[in-house]
Order: structure tokens, then C-alpha cells, then sequence
């Protein structure tokens, strides 16, 4: 064994916690859940239904159980937390040079139900610490965490592993690593994949052209584009060059957070065409203050980056 992997091992079973929930479990949060989830299993909602259920009463879904101590978005741990954090190992390899980190996998398992009024916490420790290993992204180590669940009365009520790659990310071609050369390097924006089902988009873009998909079948014009009418379910497509005036169907003008490379404010704009489909662009040449829904506007084309041309709206002249 080598001597970082001796003291990785070190790290191992330092047990953390416990780590509190702030509310006991209730009603309004398993709603919240269930209905952010897409989870209609009337159980954790419908009190009369839970009661002819084999458990009796409302209970709350076994995979919400780490949403009950949960840190905040602020990071802060419910009352009555231990305040340590339970990766130390992790300062420890961030000063040997592995400073990223990268969630792998994540297994549940499941004691007991929790309901209505019952309070939770859970405790934290490193299990187990991998070797050096290499794999895609980089050089590094496995880190798996055992968070156990706990009641009030001590009895189990699940576990989680936790599993993350600690690791040093390999070094870059050249040609990607300007920051290397001391330069800043430049946030361009995400290039759009081409495929088979939008390639005619782009291509159209790029010759001065808005293009809609339109069903050979039955005529039914539709984007964003995909490989099957809506309508009709058939797969022969052709398209058609759209003229290019539309309305704003709607909009949102982005202040903040500003994010690279947009400037700021940013007139973000769902327009509808005069053939019917809708498209999500931005509006330029345009005062923020000036957007308005209904507002006549047109497709203009611009290379906003050297091989990416985007189909952008402005203002109709003499419009609205
Ligand atoms: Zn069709």
C-alpha cells in the first residue's frame, strides 16, 4: 500500500451528524414532492385512500428521504446539525492536486416508511476510498459515502451510497487549452447539433433561409423539427422557406445571472409565423423596453460567431 492510499484510508469511518431535518414530516412537503416528481400515487396524497391502504394512513415516498435534511440552498444545515462537513478526504485531495469532482452513482435502500409527524436525521461517514484509477475524464479516486437514516427512536429507515470521482481531469489538446497561453479563454456559445432531423435547418440558416418541416403525408408544418408528423404519424418530410415575418408570441428580457456570451439585457423571444409554427430566438436591434407581445417582427441573419449563423428577429420596419 502506498502512502497516500495509507492515509486515504485513514479518512475511512469518521462518523459525522447527525444531520437534522428542519420540519417533521408533513403533508405539504410529500405533496410538493409527489407533484414536482410526476408521482400520482395516491398513498402519499389522498388521506381516505391511505387509510384502505395496507399502511393505514399517508406515508411519504421512500425516495424522498433525503429531501427531509437536506442542506438549504444556502448551505445551511438544519438546527442541531453537526456542522462538519463529512468530506474531509476531499481537502486532502484537492492539496495533492485533484481538485474535481464528479457525482458517479447513487444506491438507495429502504427499512421503513416514514409518515406524517415523524422526525429524521441521518449520519455521514466515508466507507471506502479506491485506489488511483484512471478513467475517461481523468486520474483519481473513487469516494463513496454511507449516509444512514435514521427516526426518532433510533430505528433505521434507509440508507444511501454515494459514490463520487475525485480526480485530476487529463490535459487538453493544445488548440482547446488557450488558457494555457496565458489567454482568457473565450465562452462561445453552444454550437447546435446537426442531425438527421435538423440539418435542413441549419443549412437554411447558414443560405439566408427560415425553413419549417412540413409532413409530405398530410401537410402539417411543424418544429422543432423531428423525425414524425404529429399528426399523422408518417415519416416523409419535406420543408417549406418560411417568409420570415412573425409576432412575438411571447418574450423575457434576461438581466441576471449574465451569462457568457450574451450581452446583457437579453430580449428572448418565442415568435410565431405567419405559416404558424413557433420559434424561440432573441430580439436585436431592439430597446429592451420596446418588446411587447403581438409586436410585428422579422428574420434576420447573422454569423454571431465565425461558422454559426442564427436565425434572430428584429422589429418590422413600420410595424405595430
Ligand atoms: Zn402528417
Amino acid at each position: 500500500m502506498s502512502d497516500i492510499d495509507a492515509q486515504l484510508q485513514g479518512f475511512l469511518d469518521r462518523p459525522c451528524g447527525p444531520y437534522n431535518s428542519w420540519d417533521e414530516v408533513n403533508q405539504a412537503m410529500i405533496r410538493h414532492w409527489c407533484e414536482a416528481m410526476g408521482d400520482t400515487n395516491p398513498v402519499y396524497t389522498d388521506p381516505e385512500f391511505a387509510a384502505r391502504s395496507v399502511h393505514g394512513g399517508i406515508v411519504a415516498p421512500p425516495t424522498m428521504m433525503q429531501a427531509w435534511t437536506m442542506r438549504g440552498f444556502t448551505g445551511q444545515w438544519a438546527t442541531g446539525s453537526d456542522t462538519r462537513e463529512p468530506f474531509e478526504v476531499f481537502q486532502f485531495l484537492e492539496k495533492l492536486g485533484y481538485p474535481a469532482v464528479v457525482a458517479v452513482n447513487c444506491e438507495q435502500t429502504y427499512y421503513r416508511y416514514l409518515r406524517p409527524g415523524d422526525r429524521v436525521h441521518h449520519t455521514s461517514r466515508i466507507e471506502a476510498v479506491s485506489q488511483q484509477k484512471t478513467t475517461a475524464l481523468g486520474v483519481g479516486f473513487f469516494v463513496t459515502e454511507l449516509e444512514e437514516y435514521w427516526d426518532a427512536d433510533g430505528g433505521k429507515v434507509g440508507d444511501m451510497r454515494f459514490r463520487l470521482f475525485k480526480y485530476r481531469a487529463h490535459e487538453r489538446p493544445k488548440e482547446h487549452a488557450a488558457a494555457e497561453s496565458g489567454k482568457p479563454k473565450k465562452i462561445g456559445r453552444f454550437r447546435p447539433v446537426e442531425g438527421h432531423d435538423t440539418k435542413f435547418f441549419w443549412e437554411g440558416a447558414r443560405a439566408g433561409q427560415l425553413l419549417i418541416q412540413r409532413c409530405k403525408d398530410c401537410g402539417t408544418l411543424r418544429h422543432p423539427p423531428g423525425p414524425m408528423c404529429p399528426a399523422c404519424q408518417s415519416l416523409d418530410w419535406d420543408t417549406v422557406q418560411s417568409s420570415g415575418r412573425g409576432v412575438v408570441y411571447s418574450f423575457v428580457v434576461m438581466h441576471h445571472p449574465p451569462i457568457p456570451p450574451f450581452d446583457y439585457p437579453n430580449i428572448v423571444v418565442l415568435v410565431e409565423l405567419e405559416e404558424g409554427t413557433r420559434l424561440v430566438s432573441q430580439l436585436v436591434d431592439a430597446a429592451p423596453g420596446a418588446v411587447s407581445i403581438g409586436m410585428p417582427v422579422e428574420a434576420v441573419f447573422r454569423e454571431v460567431e465565425e461558422g454559426l449563423t442564427l436565425p434572430l428577429f428584429r422589429p418590422c420596419p413600420g410595424g405595430a
